[in-house]
């Protein structure tokens, strides 16, 4: 036995599949459509989704925020996630991909639950925090433009109550995280708000290597 993590090989990842809760109809229904979208490798997959559906349960969340909707995968897992009365202020700058978006959330009978904002996910934070919003979510999932990150993730701070939680995805950015030769925008904003996240006093952090990598800031 190795105090490491287990390297997951072609037939544990099948055995883990195996034991994987089915992913909802709907769920499946979105990922096909959004497949044959050209940047349909955005969309997180439904092992993370399992994952942010049991983070969300043990919360016990009701208001929760998502920077980063796309064509609404990781929104519908949150929002199925939450009891009725359950909130997800939902942020993104693209019509089109909310649009598919807004039909799946529909048809899942969870609309009413989410809160669109179309506009910069910067703005939106600035105006939750005007409106005396700040630590009143449980939760927000950090998906959008990269060099945006450290922002959304010091918005999100305020905005959250202690014993709320952050997760911010792509932290492992394919592994150009820990390629010294790759130096672009994208890959230094993650590498430096990874490290800044894990020596922040005010969070408990763990980056879980689940999909593209997750990491975990729970708030003081
Ligand atoms: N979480 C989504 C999912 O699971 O399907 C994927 C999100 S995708 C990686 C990133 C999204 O961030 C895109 O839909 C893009 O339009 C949005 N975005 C990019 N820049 C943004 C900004 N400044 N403010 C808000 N959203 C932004
Ligand atoms: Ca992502």
């Amino acid at each position: 036995m190795s105090r490491k993590s287990l390297r997951v090989d072609d037939s544990l990842e099948t055995y883990l599949e195996e034991l994987l809760a089915e992913e909802p109809d709907v769920l499946v229904r979105l990922r096909d459509e959004t497949s044959r979208l050209e940047y349909a490798n955005m969309q997180i997959g439904w092992e993370q989704g399992r994952l942010m559906t049991l983070l969300l349960r043990c919360l016990g969340a009701q208001n929760t925020i998502e920077i980063g909707v796309f064509t609404g995968y990781s929104t519908l897992v949150t929002a199925l996630a939450l009891p009725d009365t359950g909130r997800v202020v939902a942020c993104d700058i693209n019509e089109e991909w909310t649009g598919i978006a807004t039909r799946y959330w529909r048809e899942a009978g969870v609309a009413g639950k989410i809160d669109l904002r179309i506009g910069p996910a910067s703005d939106t934070l600035d105006v939750m925090i005007a409106d005396g919003e700040a630590a009143s979510y449980d939760f927000a999932f950090i998906d959008a433009d990269k060099t945006g990150y450290d922002t959304y993730y010091e918005r999100c701070l305020e905005l959250l109550r202690p014993g709320g939680l952050i997760a911010i995805d792509n932290a492992l950015w394919d592994g150009a995280v820990a390629d010294a030769a790759d130096d672009s925008a994208d890959t230094r904003a993650i590498r430096a708000l990874n490290t800044r996240i894990a020596r922040d006093p005010r969070v408990e952090a763990f980056l879980a290597p689940v999909g593209d990598g997750v990491h975990l800031a729970w708030k003081r």
